[in-house]
């Protein structure tokens, strides 16, 4: 918002204030006029005005009544007092209750735009600090601000709310008592810019942001709830990245982690591979017991896994009833013992409603030829062969078996 530039210009006089009026219009400022204490009154009660130019002596009322009439209902609205000789004391009496000046008639117009400019001037600069002071307090989350001394001087409502013990304690307070040396460099100018700390306080974590503050010669701490930002962090990640159903990474997942694998395991020589299974015969039992029935086998399915693998191993869900399992630093021989261990558990499991079930597993490891697109490629034909083969088997695929 732009500072107005209108003028209310307050004289009993009628040639007196049109003159005015009309130079002060050639300024490019705006003007109202009044010939009285009370219409000068109304004229304020219609609009705020950034200054007025009120005539000591006036009808009905003096002027500084009129000011202090003006300043209750705009308090930022600055005065400059007109009067005569004969008026000296009140003139000056008149600063003293705020007004900006005072200007003895008949005045130099020189002298009074130039104080006019002033007072504009400095209109617009408690306005700046207002809005600067009020920022600050109107922040949902906490701002604190410290003195050189290291005494706290200022905690905004939400500061007040968050830690309530923070004025008597001051420094000590756990929030901010590892900053002592931080400040310290703070106030001796060594540290320009804004600092970032991370702070625990019981169970909450809290970002701090610790800078100087010339304007109000401060240091400042706006402090910042990452608990709660890593919580919806963590949520956002956790949905893109995993299966809804069974919780296991999903398809995108696994491709991302797949592609690093490749790229990691030909850089260094290390060895990899990749199971991918299937469920035999999966649309029975939906077809039997429903689908409700079949999600949960899809979850039991993958507890069971889960409980027979290695802890680096990645699960991954990578369609319908299709899942991979991703095995670091395991050979072909390791991953396809691992496969039949899982083929063993499934089999002998009871799921819930449909008894017992069985699943094929497709192997292959990274051999130097291969790309993700390659490796992906084979243990799926591998898979295929599995279900060719009479299905509840684990079938091996290198890349010498293929190219024959
Ligand atoms: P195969 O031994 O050849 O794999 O036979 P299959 O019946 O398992 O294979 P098919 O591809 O014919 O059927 C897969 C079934 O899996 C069909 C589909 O309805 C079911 N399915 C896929 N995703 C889900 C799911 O999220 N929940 C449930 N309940 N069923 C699913
Ligand atoms: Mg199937
Ligand atoms: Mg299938």
């Amino acid at each position: 918002m732009k500072t107005k530039k209108n003028i209310l210009v307050v004289d009993d006089d009628p040639n007196l204030r049109k003159t005015l009026a009309d130079i002060l219009r050639v300024k490019g400022y705006e003007t109202v006029v009044a010939g009285t204490g009370a219409e000068a009154i109304a004229a304020a009660q219609r609009e705020v005005f950034g200054l007025a130019l009120i005539d000591l002596m006036l009808p009905d009322m003096s002027g500084l009544e009129v000011m202090a009439h003006i300043k209750t209902l705009a308090p930022l609205t600055e005065a400059i007092i007109l009067t005569g000789h004969a008026s000296m004391d009140s003139a000056i009496k008149a600063t003293g209750q705020g007004a900006f000046a005072y200007l003895l008639k008949p005045y130099q117009m020189d002298e009074l735009l130039q104080k006019i400019g002033h007072a504009v001037e400095r209109k617009q600069a408690r306005e700046e600090i207002l809005r600067l002071a009020s920022f600050p307090r109107l922040l949902p989350s906490p701002v604190i601000e410290l003195d050189a001394a290291g005494q706290v001087t200022y905690l905004n409502p939400a500061a007040e709310r968050l830690f309530p013990e923070l004025s008597a304690h001051g420094q000590s307070h756990p929030l901010l008592r590892d900053l002592g040396p931080l400040l310290a460099t703070l106030w001796q100018g060594q540290q320009p810019g804004e600092t970032a700390r991370e702070v625990k306080v019981g169970e909450a974590t809290y970002e701090l942001r610790i800078s100087y503050v010339p304007e109000v010669d401060l240091v400042r701490i706006y402090v910042l709830d990452i608990t709660q930002r890593k919580q919806a962090e963590e949520e956002i990640y956790l949905l893109a990245t995993t299966d809804g159903l069974t919780g296991i990474a999903n398809r995108r997942q696994f491709a991302t982690i797949m592609a690093r694998e490749v790229e990691r395991a030909k850089r260094y020589g290390i060895p990899m591979s990749v199971v991918m299974y299937d469920i035999d015969y999966f649309k029975r039992v939906n077809d039997s017991f429903g689908h409700d029935v079949g999600d949960v086998v899809l979850q039991a399915l993958t507890g069971l896994v889960k409980e027979n693998i290695r802890a680096n191993d990645v699960p991954a869900r990578w369609g319908g009833e299709e899942f991979m399992l991703f095995m670091p630093q395991s050979n072909l021989e390791a991953a396809r013992d691992a496969a039949e261990k899982l083929r063993l558990a499934i089999a002998a499991h009871q799921f819930h409603k449909c008894g017992q079930l069985t699943v094929s597993f497709g192997v292959a490891t990274l051999e130097p030829q291969d790309d993700l697109n390659s490796l992906l490629k084979r243990v799926d034909d591998a898979l295929y062969q599995a279900k060719a083969l009479g299905r509840n088997r684990v079938e091996v695929l290198t890349g010498e078996m293929t190219s024959k």
